[in-house]
């Protein structure tokens, strides 16, 4: 704890607020990326401290919430299967598909499991050889090479009986689309520091040159976000572009060459729709042939899924940072972590969920 407490020091904090409150000459609009960091600016009332110039927007890093809708239905088909174990992290069990979602197949008798790791699947498979251990490989650059390794392992060492279905998305082809949409208004962005602990800074610094504006890398803490949020808006006050890494204790420029290298060799780039947003033009991955064995959506034949979305949730508004949580008509109404319309509610990461289990209900009261 005492080194958490370094970043979560109460007068060090109160002096970034300073430095923020001179620095800030107008208004300015910037977006953190994560939705980790969305819930740390929500529990510590960062919103709530900054200038009442500064608007923070939340963006669509919650794979939870941008796994689509169609993947959800085609887990919860092949959850549905006899002789399928059908493994994922805890979040993804309570996200609402077409018709219902993995915990509903649980309770209906599906061998539906959480784990932790996907490298508990190979075990699990080896364990099972009767069965077909699937697991949803959900999440950003963070997660992709633990899945990739997965594979990797369960190809090396002839595990036939695991497969996994795959919904990994990626950031910078995220941020390149907010900022190209007409709607657009943010002006900086926070990006996540764990993503690129794993990428490094290059695509980062694309961007920023390509649509002039800055990027800070930021981390999770109090400190680290109100530090970041400082340069961001240092940088917009006095017209400066790039790329500064206020993370550099966990990354590095050229982030961790080993896990890039691991994921090149399993995934390829691919086009990706993001839930409540669309297609996003190479934004995922997806098996590179050498390893299509391993692919659930190729195994199963799951036939045509229809896949419908609530037509009253507004998340994929929410998550380009052109609405907030409080405004959607059904937030704290019909609308909460125990009975969830959307995926921003369900995810511990989720933004709506991190506005109502922070209290910002009164927000939209007002
Ligand atoms: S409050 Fe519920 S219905 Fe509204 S955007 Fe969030 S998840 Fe969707």
């Amino acid at each position: 704890m005492r080194h958490l407490d370094e970043y979560r020091d109460p007068s060090a904090a109160k002096s970034l607020l300073r430095s923020i409150r001179r620095a800030t000459t107008r208004a300015w609009t910037l977006m953190e990326i994560c939705g980790g960091q969305t819930h740390s600016i929500l529990k510590y009332g960062i919103d709530e401290l900054l200038p009442p110039e500064i608007t923070l927007v939340h963006g669509p890093g919650c794979p939870v919430c941008v796994t689509p809708v169609e993947l959800i239905d085609k887990a919860v088909e092949i959850a549905s299967r006899t002789g399928v174990i059908f493994c994922s992290f805890g979040d993804m069990l309570r996200v609402p598909g077409s018709h219902g979602d993995l915990l509903a197949v649980k309770a209906s008798g599906g061998d539906v499991r959480l784990v932790y790791s996907p490298l508990d699947c190979l075990s699990l498979a080896e364990r099972n050889p009767e069965k077909t251990v699937v697991f949803f490989a959900v999440g950003f650059e963070t997660t992709a090479p633990a899945n990739a390794m997965a594979v990797r392992q369960a190809s090396r060492r002839g595990i036939d009986n695991f497969a996994v279905l795959v919904s990994h998305v990626t950031v910078p082809p995220a941020m390149s689309a907010i900022l190209e949409s007409p709607d657009n208004h943010v002006q900086g962005f926070l990006a996540a520091g764990h993503v690129c602990s794993v990428m490094g800074c290059a695509e980062y610094e694309t961007l920023a040159e390509r649509f002039r504006i800055p990027i800070v890398v930021a981390g999770f803490e109090p400190l680290d976000l109100l530090d970041g949020i400082h340069h961001c808006i240092c940088m917009l006050e006095e017209g400066r572009i790039g790329v500064e890494n206020r993370y550099a204790r966990a990354v590095r420029p050229g982030g961790n060459e080993r896990a890039k290298e691991l994921m090149a060799e399993v995934f390829e780039v691919t086009d990706r729709k993001w839930r409540g947003i669309g297609t996003i033009l190479r934004s995922g991955y997806r098996l590179r042939s050498e390893f299509a064995r391993f692919d659930a959506e190729a195994r199963f034949d799951l036939g045509a899924l229809r896949a419908e979305e609530s037509r009253s949730c507004l998340s994929g508004l929410i998550l380009q940072g052109l609405k907030k949580p409080h405004e959607c008509p059904e937030f704290g109404g019909r609308c909460t972590p125990t009975s969830p319309l959307g995926a921003t509610m369900v995810s511990s990461e989720g933004a709506c969920a991190a506005y109502y289990q922070y209290g910002r209900m009164k927000v939209a009261a007002g």
